[in-house]
């Protein structure tokens, strides 16, 4: 994992986010992020703030995430519970169009069929 992206994701967008656990594997949402910012382009993460999406941001992400059955109560659905930080960021660029959708899907897809 990152460590400077890390920083930039995990610790200010999730809420489930433990400085303790840091070296455990990453959500789907972190991973796309970090496959997005890794090509030749910049992705300038903006600070997390009223700007930020709800949980009703599209879910289509998360059927690539290998912690939707059982790990994540987001996914799940439990009242009130939120989405990883990797997901309100990605919420956040789409809104702002630093991202596509499309960019988002593909690069979920592709991690994906990489961890099969
Ligand atoms: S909200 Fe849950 S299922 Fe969706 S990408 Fe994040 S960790 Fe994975």
């Amino acid at each position: 994992m990152n460590n400077e992206l890390r920083e930039k994701v995990c610790e200010r967008f999730c809420s489930y986010y433990k400085p303790s656990r840091a070296g455990e594997s990453a959500c789907l949402g972190f991973l796309v992020i970090q496959h997005l910012a890794g090509r030749d382009r910049v992705i300038e993460i903006p600070p997390p703030g009223a700007g930020q999406p709800g949980a009703a941001a599209d879910r289509e992400l998360c059927g690539y995430c290998g912690y939707r059955a059982g790990d994540c109560d987001f996914a799940a659905g439990i009242a009130g519970a939120p989405p990883c930080g990797g997901f309100v960021l990605i919420g956040l660029l789409l809104q702002k169009g630093i991202v596509t959708s499309a960019e988002v899907l593909d690069a979920a897809r592709s991690l994906h069929r990489a961890a099969e």
